[in-house]
């Protein structure tokens, strides 16, 4: 722009009213402060005096404002990729030693503790205990006691019916006792082993059945006779349960091969023949290979040993005394 000679003079104008009034506020103001920044002023209107003599042609430039660019950080959402499925390597554990620990001694549990089985009732047993405290009549000429229990005579301990000693008409143990029961047996077994037949003709035999019995033989035989081989009601052996005949009443049984076999094995078994040869006088009893009785091995062995028959080994007599 081409400055004409009036804005000239405007220009100096302006220049000295600003004089004016710097020296105006300089006289009415104590503020230092104030002085100086009014004197600041003056240099401006002074430029822009000066940039009036600067003739040269002005170009008006825009204003270049500097827009720093918005630039919004890029959405980096990451990317929805399916997985690839790779397949899994097995690789194989690496073995390691196990830890050497001192092995922890532990008890045993004990056993249960359990009663010990009962002994078969079957095993003979050893001398009897009697249960029952009886009366002792006396001593044998052995000098063994003689007890009498429920009105069964102990010899020894050892059961006995004979002419001189009875049971009463109520014993009855209903059949062989067990003892000689299962010694029977092993006896037949062992006899069996041996291609022998050991079988029972007459074992048990009640009060009764010996009185019918014996009562036949008295009226077949008269009872002198009868008594030689038949025992009076209660002083028969058969009523205790404890002899057997063994496979007949005839003296040839001793003859033949079981009446042998029994003769010499019978003790094994706790059995005793009750009625030897030679003792009849002892025993009150003709000789009856087939009878034996049953006592245990605890008195069957030594018995047999002795030679002797039962009522001379325990010193007791078997008479009748009526
Ligand atoms: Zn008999």
């Amino acid at each position: 722009m081409k400055m004409t000679g009036s804005t000239l003079a405007l220009r100096v104008l302006a220049a000295a009213l600003a004089a004016i009034m710097t020296v105006v506020s300089l006289s009415s103001c104590s503020d230092g402060k104030k002085k100086v920044k009014e004197t600041e002023t003056v240099p401006v209107t002074e430029t822009e005096t000066e940039t009036e003599t600067d003739t040269e042609t002005e170009t008006e430039t825009e204003p270049v404002t500097e827009t720093e660019p918005v630039t919004e950080p890029p959405e980096t959402e990451p990317p929805e990729t399916e997985p690839a499925w790779t397949e899994p390597v097995w690789t194989e554990p690496a073995w390691t030693e196990p830890p050497q620990t001192e092995p922890v001694w532990t008890e045993p549990p004990a056993p249960p503790q359990t009663e010990p089985p009962a002994p078969p009732a079957t095993e003979p047993p050893a001398p009897p205990a009697p249960e029952e405290k009886g009366e002792v009549i006396g001593h044998s000429s052995k000098g063994f006691p003689i007890e009498v229990r429920g009105g069964i005579t102990y010899v020894g301990g050892l059961m006995v019916a004979n002419k001189t000693y009875s049971l009463p008409s109520t014993y009855d143990p209903g059949g062989m006792t067990p003892e000689t029961y299962s010694a029977f047996v092993r006896m037949q077994s062992a006899a069996a082993a041996e291609g022998l037949s050991l079988y029972s003709v007459s074992d048990y035999r009640s009060y009764a059945l010996q009185s019918w019995l014996y009562q036949t033989y008295v009226d077949r035989d008269g009872k002198e006779l009868a008594d030689t081989f038949s025992a009076r009601p209660g002083h028969s052996e058969h009523q205790t349960g404890l002899a057997i005949d063994i496979n007949s009443t005839y003296k040839s049984f001793a003859d033949t091969p079981e009446g042998q076999w029994l003769a010499a094995h019978c003790w094994e078994y706790g059995f005793i023949i009750r009625y030897p040869a030679g003792k009849e006088s002892v025993t009150g009893f003709m000789y009856e290979p087939w009878h034996v009785r049953y006592v245990g091995t605890w008195l069957s062995i030594p018995l047999r040993d002795s030679g002797q028959c039962l009522e001379e080994y325990l010193g007791i007599t078997s008479v009748y005394d009526y």
